[in-house]
């Protein structure tokens, strides 16, 4: 190669060989056998702070941030020869430590005395910084995410999930790995509760839809599914209830909400009582798919409203009647 022997003579040269060192973007230090240092460039003093004449002859130590840093260094050093980019707290004159990422190895001379050490030092305090950013503002993006998963699934007044979540719910259970034998439906609809709301007004309403919700949750167990279906009407989800199950669960909420008071504070400082009907099904007893479930609960519901209503209806369904004729 030609030149090639030009460059290994500039090598041998030790002033040419100094001048690689100071052009060397990273801060180069040198030691002796003492580990006192014997060479520190120009980088090295951007890097540090500190003026070569306070640093030539001295310890490499004082670079250290921390006695423990020191060590880590040394006894990595002494334990392979060589170490790259070992991250330790590094001293800046009259400034906070940094995080210096310290490359190093051991110089022996040609009978294998150790004669000193070389170090590259570079700060890697923005890039850890930089680091720490992006993981912080990855956390509160995920943070995010699930705040807006949460806001888009929930129903703001009750808390409830919203219809299309619920019966998603319903679906990722009914077809997931423990799928249930048997799956209750249960459909709920205040009575008379357009009354409420022309007697109070509205806000009113609202707390009492809220309330009552709560009431629902109550009743409910951890693994049943509870949603808003519309706006004075719920649904729950029982995995493994059949259909005396829902229907009990049902009559245990048609009590709770008809015992409950929601107290208004007001002009008219009063409590209001409200009573609720119920239709429920269960698969496979009353239909194949959760679809048909919902319909055959939802017969029922209206049937429970003919029948007087404050009452839970689990018989007859003509949405089952014309899919079975
Ligand atoms: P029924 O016993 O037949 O179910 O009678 P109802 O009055 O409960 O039923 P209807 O469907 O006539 O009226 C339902 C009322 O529920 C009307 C509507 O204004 C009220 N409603 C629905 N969603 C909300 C809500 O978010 N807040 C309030 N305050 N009222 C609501
Ligand atoms: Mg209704
Ligand atoms: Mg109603």
């Amino acid at each position: 190669m030609p030149g090639s022997h030009d460059f290994i003579g500039l090598l041998s040269d030790a002033d040419s060989l100094q001048l690689m060192l100071f052009a060397c973007p990273d801060a180069v230090v040198a030691t002796d056998r003492d580990d006192r240092v014997v060479l520190y460039t120009g980088a090295s003093e951007s890097m540090f702070g500190f003026a070569p004449i306070e640093v030539l002859h001295q310890p490499v130590r004082r670079l250290f941030a921390t006695a423990e840093g020191y060590e880590h260094f040394r006894r990595q050093l002494v334990a392979e020869q060589h170490i790259v980019n070992l991250e330790v707290p590094a001293v800046r004159k009259d400034h906070p430590h940094f995080v210096g990422a310290f490359s190093a190895a051991l110089l022996h001379d040609r009978f294998g005395e150790e004669m000193g050490t070389i170090l590259y030092v570079r700060d890697h305090s923005k890039m850890r910084s930089i680091e720490e950013a992006l993981r912080d503002n990855n956390h509160r993006l995920n943070e995010l995410v699930r705040t807006l998963n949460h806001v888009a699934q929930h129903d703001q007044l009750t808390g409830m999930l919203h219809r299309g979540s619920a019966i998603e719910t319903a679906e990722a259970t009914l077809f997931g790995r423990n799928a249930p034998d048997s799956f209750g439906v249960a459909l709920f609809d205040l009575d008379h509760f357009k009354g409420i709301n022309d007697t109070y007004g509205h806000l009113v309403g609202d707390e009492v839809l809220a309330s009552l919700a709560g009431v629902l949750k109550q009743t409910a167990r951890q693994d049943d599914i509870i949603g808003r279906f519309g706006g004075e009407e719920f649904i729950a989800f029982l995995p493994g209830a059949d259909l005396a199950k829902v229907a009990g669960f049902a009559e245990r909420v048609r009590h709770a909400i008809g015992e409950a008071r929601v107290h208004v504070d007001g002009d008219a400082e009063t409590d209001i009582s409200v009573t609720i009907s119920a239709g429920v099904a269960a698969m496979p007893a009353c239909a194949e798919t959760l679809q048909d479930a919902i319909r055959v609960a939802d017969d029922r519901l209206l049937e429970a409203k003919r029948a007087g209503r404050n009452r839970v209806v689990s018989t007859g369904s003509l949405f089952a009647e014309r899919t079975a004729a």
